[in-house]
């Protein structure tokens, strides 16, 4: 089956949780912003996925050759592929969510980042496919991150694939509109408790808590964990006010270019 089908089914299955289960009742299916939201799930989550999948292999040959004629290095390429699936599974989990992990605190801790993540903060009406809106050259950096390296060291085709579904699966959860406790499995996965409140407006409580991607294990590790009983009472960022609502408008975000787009429509609106 391909991912595009098994998007398809997962998210099927989260458009019934949040009706069934919702933390805030009054949020309607059709909220704010979801058609914007359904433009990224071509542009983000599957054809540009699929290219920087598509370009990991010669990348990684690349990078062997260069190593080799360049530095004299001999490095282990293709020293995952011997192990079980299930080890490639466990393994690739664990070290590329702990390197998604150290990024995500850098696209909030460091400005020029944060301008590009900020993309992903304007939803504020979180649900299942918020999880997919983000600027595309963070999934630039996050995707060659993953595959690259993966590619490298000769991680089965079965086992990324199986990790691309694991990860949609824990993304589309922990971004959706549930009220679904997991009870001890919460220090390990990241769930929609936990997320929530990563997504807080800065009048509504602390910012920069629970980093997680898939896992959550690293924000208890480093002490960014951080979930009230209660789910956070506004989303959004300072400033959200004034950020783009548009799909063109939160692809050009924060490229200099968008700035000029923005008055040039103001221009047209109002000539005088
Ligand atoms: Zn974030």
């Amino acid at each position: 089956m391909s991912y595009a089908l098994w998007l398809a089914g997962i998210s099927l299955v989260f458009v019934v949780l949040e009706r069934v289960l919702p933390r805030y009742r009054s949020q309607r299916l059709l909220r704010r912003g979801i058609l914007s939201d359904a433009l990224y799930v071509v542009w983000n989550g599957h054809f540009l996925a699929v290219a920087l999948a598509l370009l990991a292999d010669p990348l990684a040959a690349h990078v062997d050759q260069w190593a080799r004629g360049a530095l004299g290095v001999e490095l282990h390429r293709d020293a995952a592929a011997s192990w079980p699936l299930w080890v490639q599974f466990l393994v690739g989990l664990l070290v590329m969510d702990f390197a998604q992990w150290c990024i995500h605190n850098l696209l909030h801790r460091v400005p020029f980042l944060w301008t590009f993540h900020k993309v992903h903060h304007s939803i504020v009406e979180l649900d299942w496919l918020g999880s997919l809106r983000f600027h595309w050259l963070e999934i630039v950096v996050y995707r060659s991150l993953q595959y690259l390296p993966l590619a490298f060291f000769g991680f089965a085709g079965e086992a990324l694939f199986a990790l691309a579904v694991f990860n949609t699966v824990i993304g589309h959860f922990n971004h959706a509109n549930l009220r679904l406790p997991i009870g001890p499995l919460g220090y390990v996965l990241n769930n929609p408790a936990m997320h929530a409140w990563h997504h807080v407006h800065p009048s509504a409580g602390p910012v920069n808590k629970n980093f997680g991607i898939t896992l959550s294990l690293w924000d208890w590790l480093f002490g960014t964990a951080y979930v009230p009983a209660e789910p956070p009472a506004r989303l959004g960022f300072e400033g959200i006010e004034t950020f783009p609502e548009t799909f063109p408008g939160q692809l050009l975000y924060p490229l200099p270019v968008e700035a000029k787009v923005r008055q040039l429509t103001a221009r047209v609106r109002s000539p005088q």
